[in-house]
């Protein structure tokens, strides 16, 4: 049986509570045969700091490069609030952003009919609800030089942000995105703002060469990001694949992470070029949620996020789509039982802990594939 290679950092705060719902469900399917992970463990953001004095190591580090993904939990808390500003927790995540290169950041909004009235949105509106944001996380206005505060001498100073776009970066990340859709509903939606920006006129140009060139098969239409903000809130199971810049991507992402309810229930994905001799990307799988230090040690953290980017590794590093659709049947499974942790409980009076949802998920797993 093929083994793989996973590099996993709980980080601080909930992190590792929420991570080791996913190593039992590792162990298990390791021992159930179903599939060999070999698992190795490090230290991130305020766990290295204290440890290490550094965000993370150079030998974690090395392990993150050679892993054949990396799963990670959260970093941060009130406790590393004052250290130095380039061993700040979040620094270790960045590092492993930039030198894994992970340039397209995945972030599926899915509404599990059994949470569809703790969405901010009608029941009717997302009941069903499976979209994919597929934002580029290395480029744009964040990055972009020059990136200042000058000082005018008339007491104004001007703030610059640069928005720039290569044709390679805008082709690479349209990329992921049609091929995504490929294995989805077929649909990509390209949003950028080309009525008043130069970055938007080639966005759209390098999107639809692409599409014409490589992917005719799949349904391609362009939004302006202004318009597609609207069009997430008023009918947004219109879409399935969405693809856009670094700047707009935060933005949409986060508008359409209340869609589907709570924080506790985001996955995403971060990956990197494709290597052409194995096929394979550099990946990190992270909750979109933080470190929740206001939760933290009480076992009462929501681990569907987490297992959840669990799943998305199964998908798109290991190729393993089915399996992958068994953890989040199983997901579904447990939520349509009415489990619930207090994040996602509603007006219900019982909830349950941590450990109590990851041992009901991984329950419903082993069912499934008994
Ligand atoms: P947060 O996501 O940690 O928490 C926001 C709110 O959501 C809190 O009330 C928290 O209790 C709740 N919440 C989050 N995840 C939950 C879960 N799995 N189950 C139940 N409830 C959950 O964001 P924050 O409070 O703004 O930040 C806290 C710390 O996390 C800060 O140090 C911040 O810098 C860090 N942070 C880290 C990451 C990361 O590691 N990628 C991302 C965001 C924030």
């Amino acid at each position: 049986m093929t083994s793989y290679k996973l590099f996993v950092l709980p980080g601080d705060g909930i992190g590792p509570e929420v991570m080791a719902e996913v190593e039992k469900i590792l162990a298990w399917l390791s021992e159930a045969g179903v599939v060999r992970f070999e698992v190795e463990k490090g230290l991130v953001g305020g766990a290295a700091y204290d440890a290490h004095g550094m965000a993370i190591s150079e030998a974690d580090m090395d392990r993150a490069k050679a892993a054949d993904a990396v799963l990670f939990g959260a970093v941060g808390g009130p406790k590393w609030d004052h250290v130095p500003y380039d061993v700040r927790p979040e620094a270790g995540l960045l590092r492993l952003r930039k030198e894994l290169e992970l340039f397209a950041n995945l972030r599926p909004a899915i509404c599990y009919p059994a949470l569809a009235d703790a969405s901010s949105l009608k029941r009717e509106l997302v009941e069903g609800l499976d979209l994919m944001i597929v934002r580029e996380l290395t480029g744009g206005v964040y990055f972009g030089e020059p990136k200042e505060i000058i000082d005018l001498g008339n007491g104004q100073k001007r703030g610059i942000d640069t928005q720039v776009y290569d044709t390679y970066e805008i082709e690479r990340i349209g990329r992921v995105a049609f091929d995504l859709a490929r294995k989805r509903r077929n649909k990509v939606t390209s949003s950028e703002k080309r009525n008043v920006m130069k970055s938007g006129v080639l966005w759209h140009e390098v999107i639809s060469a692409l599409h014409t060139r490589e992917y005719p098969d799949v349904t391609l239409e362009h939004q302006l990001a202004d318009a597609l903000g609207m069009q997430l809130v008023r009918r947004p199971k219109q879409f399935d694949v969405i693809v856009t810049d670094n700047l707009f991507g935060d933005m949409l992402s986060d508008v359409a992470s209340m869609l589907t309810g709570s924080l506790g229930m985001l996955p995403s994905a971060s990956l990197g070029e494709k290597n052409p001799r194995t096929e394979t990307r550099k990946a990190l799988y992270e909750p979109v949620h933080g470190s929740a230090p206001d939760i933290a040690g009480k076992g009462i953290a929501n681990p569907i996020a987490m297992i959840g980017s669990l799943g998305m590794a199964l998908r798109y590093s290991f190729n393993l789509g089915d399996l992958a659709d068994r953890v989040e049947q199983a997901i579904a499974g447990v939520l349509a039982k009415g489990i619930r942790t207090g994040d996602i409980a509603g007006d219900a009076t019982e909830s349950v802990s941590t450990a109590q949802m990851g041992d009901a998920i991984l329950a419903e797993l082993q069912a499934a594939l008994a």
